[in-house]
């Protein structure tokens, strides 16, 4: 078997690739056919591909490398953590200094009472784990009839049987099917769906979907409502400002428990610790990952408040990862918040380079192809419009266009990614001011081509 490294030829990793490596959310032949892209390194927001080419990471991996690539203090916390205690579980009533130090400054950095934290894999296991949780917690208070959890179409939770079930992705439901006891509401996206009502008028429908939903359901059934703060998977999707207070409201009359997906929200992405102190929420449970170790180790969690910790602490939870609490992904992730803190990125990202770049971004709305421009802190998408006063989708199959665009993004040196026809960006929270510019700029550059493409396409057409 040949030795492959960096150094090998592009076409040949390409090869093996197609040969051997199944994709995630891939169609594999068409891949294998046109050949994946082989990223060999990377430094603050740049990556470098093994033809040599330095492209700008807009989507920070994916929304996850917070802190910016090449960090060696990561690295080193992750060689001192191997040499000391590579590995330990937190099974039998055990425990070790890193999951022990990364308990105690999650509850510190987390907003309200969400003191305890149960370490995961990811933000899939995570969910999983929230999921038995709620169901365990209503068990445990004698409630064990409140079963249902109340998640969003095109909301995105992850992967697993159970985070795909919590999801409302169809194209997800519809390949191996979803768990009984879960029912979603529709999204507050205004532009896609707003139809002729005010943002405003529009975030309180579907708020009020909630209660409807509850309703229907019989309120002594359902358990919780599991939301994004700000869906990202699904578009990037702001909600009017009306939204959240009343599904505040709504969670509280009905007591039932609210979980904040914070997985791209969380850790500096909107500007704040958490995207809940942006937006006002009070969520019992807040499901972690992504950004709490900058994505330079696989780890996520459940932020859990106080009551719901005390009633989950009452009974033995069946419930565990092998590497719940991972020795090395623990140290990393302190290492990372370390360095968010004293680096004081979050200030930066809500002070300076925020703002900044939702100025440049928001102008982006006089592109001819641009019907909406939508940012919190460092998460901003596009919606792409044949026809802006109208709000109308491309009579294209949706995501024809988005396509496009991400193809044009690429070839200049940009990566941002498309969620059907929207244009997404979630860039490292170092990102500078002039890398700013140099995003904007090719975003804008990548637009125009985009409009030249459709036009010769005849593809301007309104569906
Ligand atoms: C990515 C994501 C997940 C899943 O996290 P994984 O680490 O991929 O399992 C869950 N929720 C949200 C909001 C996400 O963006």
């Amino acid at each position: 078997m040949t030795i492959l490294s960096t150094n090998t030829p592009t076409e040949e990793l390409r090869r093996i690739d197609a040969a051997h490596h199944m994709h995630p959310f891939t169609n594999n032949a068409e891949l294998g056919e046109k050949g994946a892209r082989v990223v060999t390194r990377a430094e603050g927001c740049w990556l470098t591909d093994s033809d040599g080419n330095r492209i700008l990471d807009a989507m920070a991996g994916l929304w996850c490398v917070n802190i910016g690539y090449g960090r060696d203090e990561l690295a080193a916390a992750a060689a001192r953590q191997m040499q000391e205690l590579p590995y330990y579980n937190t099974f039998f009533q055990t425990s070790h200094v890193p999951a022990i130090a990364l308990a105690a400054k999650l509850a510190e950095l987390a907003p309200g009472d969400l003191n305890h934290v149960f370490f995961a894999g990811s933000g899939s296991e995570a969910n999983d784990t929230n999921l038995r949780m709620v169901r365990t917690y209503w068990q445990a208070k004698g409630q064990p009839e409140r079963t249902v959890i109340i998640g969003r179409w095109n909301g995105y939770h992850g992967s697993t049987v159970g985070a795909m079930s919590l999801g409302g992705m169809k194209g997800m439901h519809a390949q191996g099917g979803v768990l009984d006891g879960i029912e979603h509401i529709d999204q507050p996206n205004w532009w896609a769906e707003g139809g002729d009502l005010s943002p405003e008028e529009f975030g309180l429908e579907r708020a009020r979907q909630l209660e409807e939903k509850i309703l229907e359901i019989g309120p002594d059934k359902v358990g919780a409502f599991i939301a994004e703060p700000v869906q990202g998977a699904g578009g990037v999707i702001v909600a009017p400002d009306s939204y959240w207070p009343e599904v505040q409201r709504i969670v509280e009359k009905y007591g039932i428990l609210l979980i904040a997906d914070e997985v791209i929200c969380g850790f500096g992405r909107t500007g704040n610790w958490f995207a809940s102190q942006t937006l006002g929420l009070r969520p019992h449970i807040m499901t972690i990952a992504k950004g709490l170790s900058s994505g330079y180790q696989p780890i996520g969690g459940s932020l859990v408040c106080d009551e719901v910790a005390e009633v989950i602490g009452s009974v033995e939870f069946n419930h565990g990862y092998t590497y719940s609490g991972h020795p090395v992904a623990c140290a990393v992730a302190l290492e990372n918040l370390r360095l968010l803190e004293e680096e004081k990125v979050i200030e930066q990202v809500r002070d300076d380079t925020g703002p900044y770049l939702k100025e440049k971004f928001e102008a982006l709305v006089d592109h001819p192809l641009v019907g909406e421009a939508k940012i919190v802190g460092m998460m901003g998408s596009l919606a792409l419009t044949p026809n802006k006063a109208a709000r109308a989708p491309f009579a294209a199959e949706a995501g024809t266009v988005g396509f496009i665009c991400r193809e044009r993004c690429f070839n200049n040196n940009l990566i941002m990614r498309h969620v059907a026809d929207r244009m997404i960006i979630s860039p490292p929270l170092v990102i500078s001011r002039e890398e700013i510019d140099i995003l904007i700029e090719r975003a804008r550059q990548s637009l125009d081509e985009t409009l030249v493409a459709l036009q010769e396409q005849n593809l301007m057409v309104e569906g």
